[in-house]
């Protein structure tokens, strides 16, 4: 059986072309590019033309802006610990209510060592809600930090504003994003629409490479002190032996985002859109989460009423289809998505919540066989269901015609 690959938003196959230009670091070219001699120097010169590479594909930044981290978690847990160690003076956050635990755990973690943070709410769509966020601002506020594109839902936050509005109201407060699910999806240019931007972290492995590396861009003139130390690499901001084949593999994947970040807005928009509104047609008591929001062009986040989650993620997975649940079991934790409850998505949709998460690899016939799956696991799932009668008749839906349950 053929693996239909959904899940882009957890992490995406490595593209060849990624892998084609790792491979020699990982065997000829193994030296460690700190070593003083001759051979190392061709490592060493990998990492500076990745970094110029990245650069350029953040819009022409100066490429000592850019340093190379283990994750986007690392990137993020470096934005924000960084930039709290270096202006002991102001003492208030602001996030958001739906930030990757990356963020909301370190804000989380803030707070108990006596910062204040504002976690900002989303409305039913999954929006910011702009007066709110302008509201919060304080003149002891040291940080902003809101991700540019949802990974549950794809919603986008409108950053160009709010860093506009930050920067007018005090120049002084830091604008931090976690771009993680951004990059190759959406323009991202730090010289363009993100300009006011003074950090932005993000990771490999959402845009075809692999799992283990990430970036952090942090603009020139920014207090902030590194997190990891213990060693002399990125000019000492970011200690530990670098990881050449994959600093190398991030870059290529980087050109190949921005290369491609087109094609995502036009075919795998209209994929995602075919696929939405075929279910949308064929399954009742289901609602899209984020919809009428603007959104990512690959994320598809349904709320199926009257379904358990994990139940549908392991039919899907039995007819071959990889995708996740929103209620947080890939999480190892069976607390439901914080995402979609700061949606105030009612609980019985939250567990029976599905993300579709598409990619440049994903293919019309990929989503053909979710739109003829996806609704007959529904229904027998809800068949079995001890609650979905009860909803059905709260949203006031018609049974199907008995002929639809032929016997045995
Ligand atoms: N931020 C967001 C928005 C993410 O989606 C993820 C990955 N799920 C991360 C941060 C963490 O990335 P990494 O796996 O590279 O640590």
């Amino acid at each position: 059986m053929r693996t239909i690959y959904a899940d882009n938003n957890a992490t995406t196959a490595i593209a060849p072309e990624v892998l084609a230009v790792m491979q020699p670091y990982f065997t000829a070219e193994y030296f460690n590019p700190s070593s003083m001699y001759e051979a190392a120097r061709f490592p060493a010169k990998a990492i500076q033309q990745a970094r110029e590479t990245v650069a350029r594909c953040l819009g022409g930044v100066d490429p000592e802006q850019i340093l190379f981290t283990g994750s986007a978690t690392e990137s993020n847990n470096t934005a924000l610990f960084g930039t709290v160690q270096a202006n002991l003076g102001r003492r208030h956050i602001i996030s958001t209510a739906v930030e990757h635990p990356s963020v909301w755990e370190v804000c989380k973690e803030l707070k108990r060592r006596g910062l204040e943070v504002t976690f900002l709410p989303v409305n039913r769509r999954g929006e910011l809600e702009l007066d709110e966020f302008v509201r919060a601002l304080r003149t002891d506020t040291l940080l902003v930090s809101i991700m540019l594109a949802n990974n549950e839902t794809g919603v986008i936050f409108p950053l160009e504003r709010i860093a506009r509005i930050v920067k007018e109201t005090n120049p002084e407060i830091l604008v931090h994003t976690d771009a993680t699910q951004a990059i190759g999806k959406i323009p991202v240019d730090l010289q363009g629409n993100l300009k006011e931007v003074d950090l932005l972290s993000f990771s490999g492995h959402k845009i075809h490479a692999p799992k283990g590396v990430g970036a952090l861009f942090v603009r020139r003139g920014t207090r902030w002190r590194p997190f990891m130390i213990g060693g002399h690499q990125e000019k000492g901001r970011r200690a530990g032996t670098e990881n050449v084949p994959y600093i190398v593999g991030l870059a290529k994947a980087c050109e190949l985002a921005v290369a491609t970040v087109d094609d995502e807005q036009t075919w795998v928009r209209a994929l995602r859109d075919q696929l939405q509104k075929a279910l949308e047609d064929r399954i009742p008591a289901l609602e899209v989460n984020g919809k009428g929001a603007e959104r990512l062009p690959n994320t598809l986040n349904l709320a199926i009423h009257g379904i358990e989650g994990e139940a549908m993620l392991y039919e899907l997975s039995r007819a071959g289809i990889c995708a996740s649940s929103g209620s947080a079991c890939t999480s190892g934790s069976l607390d439901p998505s914080h995402v979609l409850q700061a949606m105030q998505i009612p609980f019985t949709a939250i567990h029976g919540s599905l993300r579709i998460s598409l990619s440049r690899y994903s293919t019309e016939e990929d989503v053909q066989r979710i739109i003829e799956v996806l609704p007959k696991i529904v229904a027998n799932l809800r068949k079995i269901s001890p609650y979905w009668d009860d909803v059905r008749n709260c949203l006031s839906i018609d049974p199907p015609p008995t002929n639809d349950h032929p016997a045995g």
